[in-house]
């Protein structure tokens, strides 16, 4: 992608001069200037005051030492980070991830993504991020906790229920928020709702768990109908991934009446023409912590292939990718296009590498966006802060409802500014400049801070 406004330009050289290491960092701005365009030569005011050089610099990052032992009793050292970018909409807010990848530069993009994600909720969040190099698979449950406890010995200086409240993200799910939890509590001799995705007996919200696939299918359902005059039911759908959203998105897909035919995990992934069975998918996922291969062993209409990527090869009308960054690529858009995908809804933050989504969208493919279609999940998290703050708790129906309203509420947001700036319809740019106005409108409104 080539700026062609030169101010922005001149921001992105900026970025690059301060992270010329951080790839993925470096991905995300560029998105997100590139939306920028058109607005910024309607209305270069909202980007007074420094917004976009303060913008691309967090207000903090945290880099702590994680040392624990393990079963063998070896000392073990992990790094753990925390990054606090931009606290103008409210408390910092975002989830941990644990995964061999997490490196600065993944962590630094995902705060930056965040930013925008919680602004387009319209909830009072700011954006964060954290995580660790912590590779949670094949390790014993004492080791996992003694993990979290170490790392949350560290964090717990950083966060806060009216200050930064973490969530889970890949490899942190309601296992790991309750060792983070407890040892939190611990340590503040406190108990208030510093973090988000907690078990439902302990302040958690119903429907937190399913919400970032509940409402990623909610986006798409929306989307379908609102600019195509379709729905979900009867597609055929692939979804990558097989961790907390996939597994609800499928869930979701299913009781749209769509027929979702592969999942994946690091390693391989599953085609069943039959369509997936979620009980069998969660039996080896969630409950054993198998492999996603365990499946054809005991689904016979199912082919398990060696390889995550071959999975975009699978002819499907929408695709719905919920695993990791950059897991579409040019190679793969083009595949999809090939096999008749018509639309792609991204589950995975950044899922697509900019050349995939310039493509996506010369052939016409319905795109959105992780910012705007995996954002029910923090809009849950918000919705878990209130009650916390209101010592309540909602019934599943009204976080469900309010779920779906949110979801609504982004896609017009998003489609309305892509109308209001010359591209009807591209909801790329429309959800990157909705997250961004209301941002700016807010550090401007601050002063330089
Ligand atoms: P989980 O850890 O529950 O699941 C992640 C899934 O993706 C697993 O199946 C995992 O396979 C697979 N995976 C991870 N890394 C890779 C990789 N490098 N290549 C191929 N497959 C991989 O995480 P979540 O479901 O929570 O998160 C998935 C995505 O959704 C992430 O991008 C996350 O940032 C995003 N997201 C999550 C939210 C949430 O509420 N949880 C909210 C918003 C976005 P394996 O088992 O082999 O590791």
């Amino acid at each position: 992608m080539h700026l062609k406004n030169s101010y922005l330009s001149e921001v992105y050289s900026i970025a690059k001069q301060k992270d010329p290491n951080k790839p993925e960092f470096l991905q995300s701005v560029l998105e997100m200037l590139t939306a920028l365009e058109p607005v910024i030569e309607k209305h270069p005011g909202l980007c007074k005051k420094g917004v976009l050089e303060r913008l691309i610099e967090p207000e903090r990052f945290v880099q702590f030492r994680v040392a624990w032992v393990d079963r063998n009793g070896d000392v073990q050292v992990n790094r753990g980070y925390r990054i606090q970018f931009n606290s103008a909409l409210g408390p910092y807010k975002g989830g941990l991830r644990f995964h061999r990848t997490v490196t600065p530069s993944v962590i630094k993009f995902l705060g930056f993504e965040q930013t925008f994600k919680n602004s387009l909720t319209g909830l009072p969040l700011g954006g964060a991020k954290g995580g660790s190099d912590f590779d949670p698979h094949g390790k014993t449950e004492t080791e996992v906790m003694l993990f979290c406890q170490s790392f949350m010995s560290e964090l717990f200086r950083h966060i806060g229920a009216s200050t930064d409240v973490p969530a889970g993200d890949i490899g942190v799910g309601n296992r790991e928020i309750g060792f983070l939890f407890g040892q939190y509590c611990r340590l503040r001799n406190i108990s208030e709702g510093a973090m988000t995705g907690k078990g439902i007996f302990a302040g958690g919200s119903l429907l937190r768990t399913e919400a970032t696939g509940y409402g990623l299918c909610y986006m798409a359902e929306e989307t379908l109908q609102q600019l195509c005059g379709q729905s979900l039911a009867g597609k055929t759908l692939v979804i990558s991934g097989s961790g907390n959203v996939a597994v609800y998105a499928i869930k979701k897909a299913q009781e749209f009446g769509a027929r979702v035919v592969a999942a994946s995990d690091s390693d391989g992934y599953i085609f069943d023409e039959e369509g997936i069975d979620l009980e069998l998918l969660r039996q080896i996922k969630e409950t054993e912590r198998a492999r996603i291969s365990e499946y054809a062993v005991r689904k016979p209409s199912a082919v398990y292939t060696e390889g995550s990527e071959g999975i975009w090869s699978i002819p499907c009308h929408v695709a719905m990718p919920c695993a990791t960054q950059n897991e579409i690529t040019l190679e793969a858009a083009e595949m999809l296009v090939r096999n008749g995908v018509t639309a792609l809804f991204e589950g995975s933050n950044m899922s697509c590498t900019l050349n995939a989504v310039r493509y996506l969208q010369q052939e016409g493919i319905t795109y959105v966006p992780a910012k705007a279609a995996n954002a029910g999940g923090v809009a849950v998290s918000g919705l878990e802060m209130s009650q916390n703050a209101g010592h309540s708790s909602w019934s599943y129906e009204k976080v469900d409802r309010i779920l779906k309203t949110i979801m609504k509420n982004i896609f017009a947001q998003s489609y309305e500014m892509s109308a209001q700036y010359g591209s009807p319809g591209n909801l790329l740019m429309g959800a990157n400049v909705a997250g961004f106005v209301k941002v700016s409108n807010a550090m401007r409104w601050q002063g330089v801070v």
